[in-house]
């Protein structure tokens, strides 16, 4: 590609895909100090830069994963039950503990798949540096864990003194682990904080049958995983619990994560369908290496609520590609409307973490940040068989 005005340019490729609008054919993007000023497919003047056979589109946008796992060579085993597969993961973590140059070689991984936005998991206070990698916008949210009530006063710190630093270089969040991991009260303490911060939260919920039985009955994989871990009260969940109690908080929170929500069920679809801040982000190669019944994502479609993609981490997936998440959707699902899958990986994920209004799709007034995916050479007609066919 010639060099180009970084003030004003504009660039046409074979097709452009706006996602917020039908792909063009021959399509233009314009683009003006930074910002997109128009997308058509009329003709190009003269400076346009033809970008040839590739598809142009909205950055890739991976939802959800954990890079301090992306120098992992392959998952981690057992995937079943699921409890054995955490404590692996966590033998994993403390036999080699994670350091900033693992997270910037997942990010590295995650800008060469054309992810330019990540929702991120943060065991730890890393440095906002170790996020700054061009071309990738990070939303990191700052997981915390305490089952049991002495250690709520310590993590409710934690968040306090990430939420409060004035750095402001990423977006900050929290992230209340999962109901088989936050005491109930230490959860609700740490939603109104993230709603008195204006900060967006992601919990995982709904991930497996054998959580829904921890909160129902108070029995299963779970109990016996916090007894070995010294964690477990039977007082402390109220039996009766669903995935639903967890949602009720988020109401007050400005934008919310449900990560997998694999076991959603009805009372969950009703409540996220009349709180359009809160998303569901669906893992597909990740839900596949846990074997999980089929995922809730068309019905949740369907009922209006927003669904993201994400990878998860490298611990339960090959690769941190959010296009080859699409690419298996696409394979997978191949009655869906492939313009559905390419929105959840772009305009919706950004949707999701709160930055809708400026990234995930190309259109006038957002950011000027695309993909490029080179195209075969078939002369195939249709738009989004041949953009899947790309690599
Ligand atoms: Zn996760």
């Amino acid at each position: 590609m010639p060099d180009l005005d970084p003030t004003r340019y504009s660039l046409t490729a074979r097709w452009v895909f706006p996602v917020s609008s039908p792909p063009l054919a021959n399509g233009v993007i314009e683009i003006e100090s930074g910002l997109i000023t128009a997308v058509h497919n009329c003709r190009p003047n003269p400076e346009t830069v033809d970008c040839g056979n590739v598809a142009l589109l909205p950055g890739l946008v991976n939802a959800h994963t954990h890079l301090e796992f992306s120098d992992l060579q392959r998952p981690v085993e057992p995937a079943l039950p699921f409890t054995q597969w955490i404590k692996s993961l966590v033998g994993v973590r403390r036999e080699r503990p994670a350091t900033e140059a693992v997270i910037l070689q997942g990010l590295t991984e995650c800008q060469a798949a054309a992810t330019q936005l990540l929702g991120e998991i943060a065991t730890q206070d890393w440095s906002t540096q170790t996020y700054l990698a061009p071309g990738i916008r990070t939303i990191v949210f700052r997981e915390l864990i305490g089952m049991l009530p002495d250690r709520a006063a310590a993590q409710l710190e934690i968040a306090r003194k990430w939420l409060g630093e004035s750095d402001t270089s990423v977006t900050r969040g929290l992230s209340p682990h999962a109901p088989y991991s936050v005491h109930p009260d230490l959860y609700r303490d740490l939603i109104q904080l993230a709603a008195e911060k204006q900060a967006p939260v992601a919990i995982h919920l709904a991930e497996t049958l054998a959580e829904l039985e921890l909160l129902d009955r108070g029995t299963g994989e779970f109990v016996e995983m916090l007894q070995r871990f010294n964690a477990w009260d039977q007082q402390i969940i109220p039996r009766g619990t669903r995935p639903l109690d967890y949602l009720r908080p988020l109401s007050a929170v400005r934008r919310g994560l449900v990560i997998h929500g694999n076991y959603l069920e009805s009372a969950e679809f009703d409540w996220l369908e009349k709180h359009p801040q809160v998303s569901v982000v669906y893992c597909p190669r990740t839900h596949a290496y846990f074997q999980h019944s089929p995922h809730p994502w068309r019905t949740l479609l369907d009922r209006g609520i927003n669904v993201a993609l994400g990878t998860d981490s490298r611990g339960s997936n090959p690769d941190l590609s959010l296009w080859r998440e699409m690419q298996f959707l696409v394979t997978t699902f191949p009655d869906v409307d492939p313009a559905q899958i390419l929105a959840m990986g772009t305009q919706r994920g950004a949707e999701a973490l709160g930055v809708g209004a400026e990234m995930g799709s190309l259109e006038p007034g957002k950011q000027s940040q695309w993909a490029s995916i080179p195209l075969p050479e078939t002369r195939d007609g249709d738009p989004y068989r041949l953009l899947f066919a790309g690599s």
